[in-house]
């Protein structure tokens, strides 16, 4: 069909959020927003409203402060509050909560996360023996005639001896769980039904209360968490879940917006177990796709884009790098992207393999400079020579071979760059045609 589109290797986003892949190889993305999802199912309705109140009175604060420009970075805002929510705070919490639950029921078609009753508790069956926890958690959205309740079974919930997360692997029957589009026994995103039991078992740990876990033996002693969003290890994080539910419901900003907002926040929010897997490069900031974006280009240039993209990740495999997942690149620029990353069994390199409209398929190559992380990633792109225009407002190919420092949004490491055509260098792959010719007018075109 002559005018049917085309799907490219453009990636897609769907979420964000901290990965890891332990040594049997399983490999979760934990988004904080499933998080903030599941801590808001598993609050009651009543002391949500009491959240919204406390919210106005935080946010106050923080306006208060704004204008006596007292900030530090830590306790601003995530979201800035304009146009019809900055009235928010001037509404009683009741008129706020109708406002959000009529967004909440808009979306999802249910009011599952705020409404609840002895019939569709958020968490049933709850059960914990020997390293496994098992439930069934409500579902956020209508059910539709499904299950209304999606088992999840989550592999030693806990902390290992070293203080880092001893989830060794998770399951959930829902589609939000699925890995870049797929589902899969290794891969995995922990999804907000998954979060809901591991936030009420890390809760029932710490408490002396009974629950709705059912404890085999005795209750172990290091519940794991990666986010510090529970009233049990929470001081800093005021009424997160309430601004996470005016971005997600009322704003309607995209999970993998408000992920990459909320990351800014840094050790304020990560617990210790992250932080520390942070510093040593056992986790990382990685980005999830849904499918590629589809295009009306070229069909003979998409194709060989294609078999380059095969060639170029063998070449990577032949040369010692393995595939970890995506992450942006030139973050922050006009040319932001999504890259597919190999990392260096080295540890000291990594390449991005980027492909995007008016950007043929290249390579970024990074080294890193020492292991010094900068968690909230504010000062981005930071150049060795020219000027930082250059690089946020001209296009990446007028820099090819050019060296600039950056700090790398996955790894959050300080790295020397430099982008390279396939082709270009000491390596033997070869460039199709159709390929070539668009690095030919794309270099002309920008340099
Ligand atoms: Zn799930």
């Amino acid at each position: 069909m002559e005018n049917e589109k085309l799907k490219t290797l453009q990636v897609l986003p769907r979420t964000y959020g901290l990965g890891t892949r332990n040594r049997n190889g399983v490999h979760i993305v934990y988004p904080i927003t499933s998080f903030l999802t599941a801590a808001v199912q598993l609050s009651g309705a009543d002391s949500l409203e009491n959240d919204i109140g406390g919210w106005q009175k935080h946010r106050a604060y923080l306006q208060e402060r704004t204008k006596r420009t007292q900030h530090t970075r830590p306790d601003s805002p995530i979201f800035s509050l304009t146009g019809k929510e900055s009235k928010f705070l001037d509404l009683k919490p009741a008129e706020v909560k109708d406002i959000l639950l009529e967004a909440i029921l808009d979306k999802e078609d249910a009011m599952n996360l705020w409404e609840k009753d002895i019939y569709n508790s958020a968490i049933k069956k709850g059960h914990y023996g020997t390293y496994n926890l098992s439930g069934e958690v409500t579902s956020k959205s209508n059910a539709r005639g499904r299950k209304a309740h999606r088992k999840v079974h989550i592999n030693n919930p806990n902390l290992n001896r070293d203080g880092t997360l001893g989830i060794n692997e998770f399951n959930c029957e829902c589609d939000d769980s699925y890995y870049n589009d797929m589902r899969h026994k290794l891969y995995g995103v922990f999804c907000h039904h998954a979060a809901a039991l591991q936030i009420a078992y890390y809760n029932e740990v710490k408490s002396d209360k009974e629950g709705v876990i059912e404890f085999e033996n005795k209750k172990p002693l290091n519940p794991a968490l990666p986010f510090n969003i529970t009233n049990y290890n929470s001081e800093a994080i005021s009424f997160l879940n309430i601004e996470f539910l005016i971005s997600r419901y009322i704003r309607k900003k995209s999970l993998f917006e408000i992920n990459r907002k909320l990351t800014r926040l840094g050790s304020l929010l990560f617990t210790p177990a992250i932080n520390s897997m942070l510093d040593t490069g056992d986790m990382w900031f990685e980005v999830v796709r849904t499918a590629f974006k589809k295009t009306k280009d070229d069909p003979k240039y998409i194709e060989e884009t294609k078999g380059l993209l095969k060639n170029m990740r063998e070449y990577l495999r032949d040369e010692d790098f393995y595939p970890r997942g995506y992450s942006i690149e030139y973050e922050g620029s006009d040319f932001e992207s999504i890259g597919e990353r190999w990392e260096h069994k080295d540890k000291e390199k990594c390449i991005s393999l980027i492909y995007k409209q008016d950007m043929p398929l290249h390579f970024i190559l990074k080294k890193y400079q020492g292991y010094e992380v900068d968690l909230f990633g504010d000062r981005k792109i930071t150049l060795l020579e020219g000027r930082k225009s250059d690089v946020t407002s001209r296009h990446p190919y007028s820099r090819i071979g050019k060296e600039f420092m950056e700090i790398d949004d996955m790894t959050r490491r300080y790295c020397r760059a430099k982008i390279i055509l396939p082709g270009t260098v000491r390596n033997t792959i070869s460039v199709p045609e159709s390929v070539s010719k668009r690095y030919q007018d794309t270099v002309g075109l920008y340099s």
